[in-house]
């Protein structure tokens, strides 16, 4: 511990407030943690999985743990990452589960940190808190809400949060503020109603509704081998399986928001096996070797890529507040990296703090200015990813062609994609490598497409289109098809 050490009042006790208590309380700060949904400390992983955790209830949905997180763990918490696995987590690792066409695979030194963590977000919830809690100096609060911060003005005319005021009319002091209250998180009102400037956001509809149902395997049953696809994007539906800890796994859905037929008929659990069962990657999942662990289909709507400015011009909205996790940048969950962006931030958060020892204003500004160099191109990657998405199914919902016009450029590039770059990652670890380094955050959003040499492999794939089988199925091609297949 190199300077005082503050007393930090963190707002939300998901992903990012728990790595945010985690960090600060290993470098000597003191945390108290407010956590709104009564989820007293469970004793086992299915326990945590009954939680009532309506404050954040994608948690009912499949959760991908990036490499990216997965490494901070292992190289920052070691021991937290020891007894997630203890606790029935488990490792995928690049390389253990390669598609049957792959050919001149070999293990590359830094294969070993393209690992990716498999369990269940409850489960992930309920380690890290119980290490954060461990650390001594982790105070948790549950079943009690903040209700809007305490401020008041400094002599250069800025905001200055001192505190929280609990639902109950409580009020708690603090030398800093985490908002770590999510999605819904309301600090930007909170910061306006204390005086301190307006917080602009960029919102955007992700365009997808989530669908997911749990599973487990029946005693004596294995996961089905993992080489070929483990999800699929037909266009009208994106899908995916996910494996979770202590032999669970969630299957999920997504639909575009327009697709009010789908979107009808599965929620109906029978629906949606039999809906699962079409699809060529989760089909042999649901075959029998396992039940639900879950009565109902869980949907989300309202997914949104947003990013909140709390920092404008080079000035901060007030000082002692600081978001992290959804509360400042929320991203489409079909690529799976909210979780990472929210651990992410908060070791930025910590870090922030540790260079610059009590100085809020400072704090606040180099802490924005690494979000922004580091996770905010994720952020944008993400935006320009969905937008052709959605191009695509509204296309499709409509009767129409996905490809488009024949002469637009972006047609032809969709078509290096479908028949180039996919093809390819089946078949050319290069290529393969390259895509799951980009997916779990090991690089920069634009490093696989300035890369010559995946340039050209992919190209020498597209240009033997002609010469190759056609690609597998992974589902009916039309909606209309995969519509009459259900039982309804
Ligand atoms: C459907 C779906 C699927 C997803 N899939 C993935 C995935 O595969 N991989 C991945 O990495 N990410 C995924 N994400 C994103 C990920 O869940 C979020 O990015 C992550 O939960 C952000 O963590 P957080 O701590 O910021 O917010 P949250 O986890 O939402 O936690 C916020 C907490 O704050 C509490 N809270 C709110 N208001 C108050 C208050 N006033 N007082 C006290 N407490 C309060 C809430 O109860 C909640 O516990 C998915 C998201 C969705 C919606």
């Amino acid at each position: 511990m190199d300077q005082t050490p503050l007393h930090v009042i963190v707002v939300g006790g998901g992903v990012s407030g728990l790595g945010t208590a985690l960090a600060l309380a290993r470098r000597g700060h003191e945390v108290t943690v407010i956590e709104r949904d009564h989820t007293p400390m469970p004793t086992s992983a299915d326990e945590a999985f009954a939680w009532d955790r309506r404050g954040a209830p994608q948690v009912r949905h499949s959760h991908a743990f990036l490499a990216r997180l997965r490494n901070m763990l292992l190289n920052e918490y070691p021991d937290v990452y020891r007894t997630l696995l203890d606790e029935g987590a488990s490792e995928m690792r690049f390389g253990d589960d390669l598609p049957p066409e792959m050919v001149g695979f070999e293990r590359q030194p830094d294969d070993d940190e393209l690992v990716m963590l498999a369990c269940r977000r409850t489960t992930f919830e309920w380690v890290v808190r119980r290490a954060a809690i461990a650390e001594g100096g982790v105070t948790f609060r549950t079943g009690v809400g903040v209700a809007g911060v305490l401020a008041e003005p400094t002599a250069d005319g800025a905001t200055l949060v001192t505190g929280v005021r609990l639902v109950d009319g409580a009020e708690l002091s603090a030398d800093l503020v985490i908002a770590a209250n999510g999605r819904r998180s309301a600090a930007p009102d909170w910061i306006t109603a204390a005086g301190g400037h307006r917080v602009p956001e960029e919102v955007e509809d992700t365009g997808i509704v989530y669908f997911s149902r749990f599973y487990r395997l029946r005693d004596g049953q294995q996961y089905p081998p993992r080489g070929g696809p483990i999800g699929g994007d037909l266009g009208y539906v994106k899908y995916g399986v996910f494996v979770g800890d202590n032999n669970t796994f969630s299957v999920t859905l997504a639909t575009s928001t327009e697709d009010h037929e789908l979107r009808k008929v599965l929620v109906d659990p029978v629906v949606f096996d039999s809906a699962a069962r079409q699809l060529v990657a989760t089909s042999a999942w649901l075959d029998g070797r396992a039940e639900p662990i879950t009565d109902n289909v869980f949907v989300m709507a309202g997914l949104l890529n947003r990013w909140r400015d709390f920092v404008l011009d080079g000035e901060p909205s007030a000082l002692g507040l600081l978001p992290v996790g959804d509360a400042i940048l929320c991203t489409n969950p079909l690529y799976g990296r909210g979780c990472t962006a929210a651990f992410w931030g908060a070791h930025l958060i910590a870090d922030a703090i540790s260079s610059h020892s009590g100085d809020l204003r400072a704090i606040a500004l180099a802490y924005d200015a690494a979000l922004r160099e580091q996770i905010y191109p994720w952020y944008r990657s993400g935006v320009e990813q969905d937008g052709e998405a959605r191009r695509v199914s509204t296309a499709m919902l409509a009767g129409e062609d996905p490809d488009g016009d024949a002469d637009d450029p972006r047609t032809f590039m969709r078509g290096v994609f479908r028949d180039g770059l996919l093809p390819a990652m089946r078949s050319d670890p290069v290529v393969l490598r390259a895509f799951f380094r980009s997916f779990n955050l090991l690089t920069s959003p634009d490093a696989m497409v300035k890369d010559p040499d995946v340039g050209a492999r992919v190209f020498a794939v597209w240009q033997d289109r002609e010469n190759r089988p056609p690609e597998p199925r992974l589902g009916p091609k039309r909606r209309g098809d995969f519509l009459e297949l259900l039982p309804v």
